[in-house]
């Protein structure tokens, strides 16, 4: 039989990634279905000033993101994150105080992942920047070997979110 006359079934055409904005296929090589379902501990911290500044993002939020996307969010949730000005390498040396922290990062039909970045301002978690994850510069993540000067609040959160991902605590939906 000619396999001209083979035609792509439907779980083997592609759909497109709201987070990356990539045709991406359905199924992984292994058979598994190539969308995650993101929930709330996937995307977000768990802080009253960053709840806030979500209700200031405007868009439709997907559900469903590509499995690199979701191995992306858990990376960079709760990642500490420096200028786009700084360099050098931070991670044997103390923190700055211009060390801020990814807070969320939301997927919004048509615009891709919305990465929200936070400060202290006056000592109050802020959100101070906001960048498309295709945009957003891998060297600006930062690994300090210590506090140093970064703002309390700042490194609190970053602190227990680093002892729930080792806690080993399931999800909680
Ligand atoms: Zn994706």
């Amino acid at each position: 039989m000619p396999t001209g006359n083979v035609l792509p079934g439907p779980k083997i055409a592609p759909w497109v990634c709201p987070s990356c904005r990539e045709a991406v296929p359905r199924l992984l090589p292994n058979g598994l279905r190539n969308r995650v379902r993101l929930t709330e501990r996937n995307m977000v911290l768990q802080s009253p000033e960053i709840h806030a500044a979500l209700t200031k993002v405007q868009g439709l939020r997907a559900t469903e993101v590509c499995y690199a996307c979701a191995e992306i969010y858990q990376e960079l949730l709760g990642t500490l994150i420096r200028p786009p000005w700084e360099e050098g390498d931070a991670r044997s040396s103390p923190g700055l105080n211009d060390t801020g922290i990814i807070g969320a990062l939301l997927p919004i039909a048509g615009r891709g992942t919305q990465v929200l970045i936070f400060h202290a301002v006056h000592g109050t978690l802020c959100n101070t920047e906001t960048e498309e994850l295709r945009q957003l510069n891998p060297d600006r993540l930062t690994y300090p070997g210590s506090r140093g000067a970064i703002a309390p609040c700042v490194w609190s959160l970053y602190e227990d979110h680093v002892a729930e991902l080792h806690s080993g605590a399931p999800p909680s939906p």
